[in-house]
């Protein structure tokens, strides 16, 4: 099976039975999966520039939404980093969604998130998103479970609005084991250049995990549709989850059957009028 299908979240499915540790759908080691990454991140910078040159040419309305969450730790960074980062940057439109300011506060939870939709053309990337307000806005009871509760069917909607308007959404929760994510932890106290990660109320969320658990398990399965199904990704190695992450987005923009758009212009011509010039 190839890793896109193997990571698609099927009803029925069990957070708490997640092995994180786990690499569905690739037999090989880290230095196996090297050369497949570099291999394919080409293939991926090769799809997100006809996804670009369709609308820059031919006006394709299309575009992709990489939706990512996790818990701290979780690799969202190095997605953004490794993943993301093969691509021309000219394409991307990347957000990262953290705790709501005043003015955020003021408006809908889905106003700063409309904000940040990419443009046509483009590859948008979600660094949490709107499910932090069926997340830690859930655990914490930040609103009323009345409010929480209407929004598992209010955010289908709305996807169901970007989808019919040509958007393609890749959604990806990552999970980590609570071993790995204290490991993850540890490294950044340790080490002087990762300090600017480390926030301390990261161990006040590790606390509730029992309870992102079951966020998590709402999430998936009241969200988790045909038009735009979740993918949940081991996430202990590094090397899967990114290799993983290249994958769906690589099977996202294959099935949009993308070629290089033809000249609208007189090739021929053009090519005399430039000998001349
Ligand atoms: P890392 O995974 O590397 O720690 P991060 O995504 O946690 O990065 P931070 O700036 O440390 O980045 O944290 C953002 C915080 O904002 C998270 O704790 C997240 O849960 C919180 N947040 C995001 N959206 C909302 C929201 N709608 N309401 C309340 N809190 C939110
Ligand atoms: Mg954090």
């Amino acid at each position: 099976m190839s890793i896109a299908a193997a990571l698609r979240f099927n009803p029925g499915d069990k957070v708490a039975d997640i092995d994180t540790n786990a690499t569905p759908g690739f037999d090989g080691s880290k230095s196996d999966a090297a050369p497949v990454q570099a291999e394919r991140s080409e293939r991926l910078a090769h799809l997100q520039e006809l996804l670009f040159a369709n609308n820059k040419a031919a006006d394709d309305q299309r575009s992709v939404l990489l939706v990512l969450q996790g818990m701290d730790a979780a690799g969202k960074g190095g997605i953004v980093k490794h993943v993301v980062g093969a691509v021309n940057p000219m394409g991307v439109r990347y957000t990262s969604f953290g705790k709501p300011t005043e003015e955020e506060l003021a408006h809908h939870y889905l106003w700063r998130i409309r904000r940040a939709l990419p443009p046509a053309g483009h590859i948008g990337v979600f660094d949490r998103s709107h499910y932090e307000d069926v997340l830690i806005v859930r655990v914490h009871n930040l609103v009323p479970p009345d409010v929480w509760g209407a929004r598992y069917d209010e955010i289908n909607a709305f996807e169901r609005e970007l989808v019919d308007g040509g958007m393609t959404l890749v959604k990806v929760a990552m999970f980590i084991s609570l071993d790995e994510q204290k490991k993850q932890l540890a490294e950044r106290l340790d080490d002087p250049t990762k300090h600017w990660k480390y926030n301390p109320g990261d161990i006040d969320e590790r606390l509730q995990w029992p309870k992102y658990q079951e966020a998590y398990q709402a999430m998936l399965d009241r969200t988790s549709t045909d038009y735009a199904p979740w993918h949940v990704v081991p996430s202990d190695r590094r090397w899967y989850s990114r290799l993983a992450v290249t994958e769906l987005l690589i099977t996202a923009l294959e099935a949009m059957d993308l070629s290089w758009p033809p000249a609208d212009f007189d090739i021929k011509a053009e090519k005399k009028r430039l000998a001349k010039a």
